[in-house]
């Protein structure tokens, strides 16, 4: 990683009243800025979009009213503590609402765990084709981010392992992982913070943790009650359909959630966000109703991706990582080109490590047959 120079060096080196620019802390102009799924085309028409893991289902019409309701009170600051939305996901994952911090999107959560756990000199670690928002985060803190291999595109608890030094602080796990779509059973979870020293923090991201069916799988609420060194972080923005909203969660030992609240800011969640998230967690039923869709296309839709011969990884969650041929001169690029031009928007995952591979959030029936039809007449273009 190249060495930035520091603001007190450059000061040093220019002499005073040269036209001097504000310098970046170390370690900031190494990250990459993350590159999010493409939402807009050039022209006109409708936009088949499953770029970004969005719910087909759009969010509950309570939760919509609930946004509308606060209209009225916008002149208002919102209630800091957001204590209405951490009673409502108490309530409903059984769990104490003091050890629940919200904040603008799990973003936010797992970026304020960094800055107030990591800085130079420590190492964070997380897997091979892990979500890039952790790399950001450790690299902002100019801490060293450590990358360990993936088995099978899934992460590998004995390689995460194998990196934990002395200079270790956390660990980020995605589970179910962005973009590969596989999880690890909560066996393997344990047996990952079992080999981790106690002041070593475990994040698990378990944004689409309500997707998951596998009966070997937990999001990791349990766990987080009982050990003082595991956070679980979750997310609005996928089964609830707010992703625009900017809302998420982490559940974390009190110590851990008195660190946050010590630095978030203190409005950092809005008003409409708390009255729309408790709506969202009490329609029950429009939670199943995603889950009952994801579940009907999720394995047809990978199915008739394999009958084009396109593979894909194992998905317990509302995406597929789709492969193409190595061999067959079709690449993910070319894929990609011929989708947009139908006005069909894949996420591109060659910043993960999948240079040959393109992601396809579970969308509507129509939207999914879109997208068959086009990868269809793509793979048998000539
Ligand atoms: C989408 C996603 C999130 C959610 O981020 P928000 O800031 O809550 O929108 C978190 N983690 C992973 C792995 C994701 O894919």
């Amino acid at each position: 990683m190249a060495a930035q120079p520091t603001a007190a060096k450059l000061r040093a080196a220019s002499p005073a009243g040269a036209g001097r620019a504000p310098a970046p802390r170390p370690g900031i102009l190494d990250i990459a800025a993350y590159v999010p799924g493409k939402s807009a085309l050039p022209g006109t028409g409708p936009i088949v979009k499953l770029s970004s893991n969005e719910t087909p289902l759009g969010p509950s019409p309570k939760a919509l009213e609930a946004f509308h309701g606060e209209a009225p009170k916008l002149a208002r600051y919102p209630d800091g503590s957001a204590r209405l939305l951490r009673e409502a996901l108490a309530a409903q994952h059984n769990l104490d609402a003091a050890r629940i911090v919200c904040g603008t999107g799990s973003d936010e959560l797992l970026n304020l765990l960094a800055v107030a756990y990591l800085g130079p000199g420590d190492e964070a670690i997380y897997s091979e084709h892990g979500f890039l928002v952790y790399k950001i985060a450790i690299l902002a803190r100019g801490a060293t981010p450590v990358v360990a291999p993936e088995t099978n595109h899934t992460a590998d608890v004995d390689a995460i392992l194998a990196r934990v030094t002395p200079a270790t602080r956390m660990v980020f796990l995605a589970n179910p992982n962005n973009p590969t779509g596989t999880y690890l059973p909560i066996s393997e979870v344990q047996r990952l913070h079992a080999g981790l020293p106690s002041d070593v923090m475990l994040v698990l991201d378990a944004a689409y943790a309500e997707y998951v069916l596998a009966d070997d799988y937990e999001a990791g609420a349990a766990f987080a009650s009982a050990h003082e060194n595991v956070v679980m972080t979750r997310t609005f923005s996928k089964i609830y359909g707010l992703a625009s909203l900017r809302l998420g969660w982490a559940y974390c030992p009190n110590a851990i959630a008195d660190t946050l609240n010590r630095i978030r800011g203190p409005f950092n969640v809005t008003g409409p966000s708390i009255a729309a998230g408790v709506a969202a967690v009490q329609d029950r039923g429009h939670v199943e109703a995603a889950i009952a869709h994801n579940e009907a296309w999720l394995g047809r839709t990978a199915e008739e991706l394999e009958r084009l011969g396109l593979a894909t990884t194992p998905s317990a969650a509302n995406f597929l990582l789709v492969h193409f041929p190595d061999t067959s001169g079709r690449t993910a690029l070319e894929a990609d080109e011929f989708l947009l031009q139908r006005r069909i928007i894949l996420r591109r995952v060659e910043a993960y490590g999948f240079p040959n591979a393109l992601r396809m959030t579970i969308g509507t029936e129509e939207e999914n047959a879109a997208a068959l039809d086009a990868l269809r007449g793509f793979m048998s273009a000539s």
